[in-house]
């Protein structure tokens, strides 16, 4: 039996959505784009889904630009508006907590567009400073500003409510994106009240097949498309729409929007179990998440063992977890969010990141204390 405790990551097709799914690879194989009457069923899927996802997201259908996922999300936004709206100023400011997508998209604009970056510092729970970011605002014009809104590596949550007016207030004439890809399914999110002009969401962290994704655009928010092609979803994103994925992503979202609530209630009570079970078993760790983020992400530290040894260990019992986001999980020991929250290098190396799911039980989360407790005295030097 496998214990998946590493979600963030990514997530298994959710059971509900893989019947629906499957039926529609099978059965439904045509292109949106095609005239005939095939294709038109392909174009009401499509724009069925459109539906669905505009209410769980209080955002207009046509709002929604479905891509490949969160990195394709992030790298249309980022690119696609800084090259759209070339006469804003070219200095962008972002924070240090941001997921690789963004980052890396960053340096793109910086080497090939002349891009001054501003990395806003992060708290020691993780959440862009505000005082640095209303400095990064007002030190010179800014033209484009990227924040995640859930960190993949702590679940802190920033507070848009209080950030996007700043940016108002202060750059007026920039362009906001939000990476809400760890929000999606998790907490309630409301495109019209974010202030955001394009937000980030991919499928697969919610419950949706790989390869699914949307870009979330306010109408009249310029863009220009990094792929071109057919000219399909208005030419900002050309390739035939993959209309099961796009109806597999819609009901995978509705499935946990309907569900927010009950299921937010349930991780945070398992995230709270694993705390209690951890400490009752006597093992010594340092919990990174700050109180109040999201409670479907835990970053803890385990002093003595470094993180990768408990991964490995767990592994070969059938229990995953992470040492932090996948896609820099190449540079073992590196973490630039722990890193930017003030953590040294010790706490760094000894840190893992668990992911707590709405399928978990007491007794899957029971197992996971017991197996991380064992490792612990096993491997553990202290
Ligand atoms: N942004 C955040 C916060 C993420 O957690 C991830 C994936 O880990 C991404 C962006 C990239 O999404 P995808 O894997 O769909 O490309």
């Amino acid at each position: 039996m496998i214990y998946d405790f590493d979600t963030t990551a990514t997530s298994p097709v959710l059971p509900e959505v893989l019947t629906e799914y499957v039926r529609m690879l099978g059965e439904q194989g045509n292109n949106p784009s095609s005239t005939h009457a095939g294709g038109l069923r392909a174009l009401h899927q499509v724009d069925e889904a459109k539906r669905i996802i505009a209410r769980c997201l209080d955002c207009s259908a046509e709002e929604i630009i479905f891509t490949s996922g969160g990195t394709e999300s992030i790298n249309l936004a980022l690119l696609g508006a800084s090259r759209r709206n070339n006469r804003r100023p070219r200095r962008a400011v972002t924070t240090a907590g941001e997921h690789d997508a963004v980052i890396e998209t960053f340096k793109v604009l910086r080497d090939d567009e002349g891009y001054e970056i501003d990395f806003v510092p992060l708290t020691p729970e993780g959440t862009a400073d505000t005082d640095a970011f209303i400095q990064a605002l007002e030190k010179a014009p800014c033209g484009l500003i990227s924040l995640i809104v859930a960190s993949n590596e702590t679940g802190a949550v920033n507070d848009c409510g209080l950030l996007l007016p700043l940016v108002r207030e202060r750059a007026p004439q920039a362009v906001t994106h939000g990476d809400i890809v760890q929000v999606c399914g998790k907490m309630p999110f409301s495109f019209r009240r974010s202030g955001f002009d394009f937000a980030s969401l991919s499928g697969h962290k919610f419950g949706a097949p790989k390869g699914t994704g949307v870009l979330l655009k306010r109408k009249g928010a310029a863009l220009s498309p990094i792929i071109h092609g057919g000219g399909q979803q208005h030419n900002f994103r050309s390739g035939t729409v993959n209309a099961p994925g796009a109806m597999a992503l819609a009901l995978a979202l509705r499935f946990h929007s309907e569900r927010l609530e009950a299921e937010r209630e349930h991780v945070l009570a398992m995230h709270h179990l694993f705390l209690r079970e951890i400490a009752a078993r006597g093992v010594p760790h340092r919990v990174i998440s700050p109180d109040g983020g999201s409670p479907y992400v835990l970053s803890i530290a385990f002093p003595g063992i470094r993180g990768e040894t408990m991964l490995n260990a767990l592994s070969a019992e059938g229990v995953y977890l992470s040492t932090g986001s996948a896609c820099g999980s190449k540079r073992a020991g590196e973490n630039h969010v722990l890193a930017a929250m003030g953590l040294d290098k010790q706490a760094i190396l000894s840190a893992v990141r668990i992911s707590f799911a709405p399928h978990h039980t007491d007794s899957d989360v029971r197992h996971l204390a017991s197996r991380l407790a064992d490792n612990y005295g096993r491997y553990a030097s202290i």
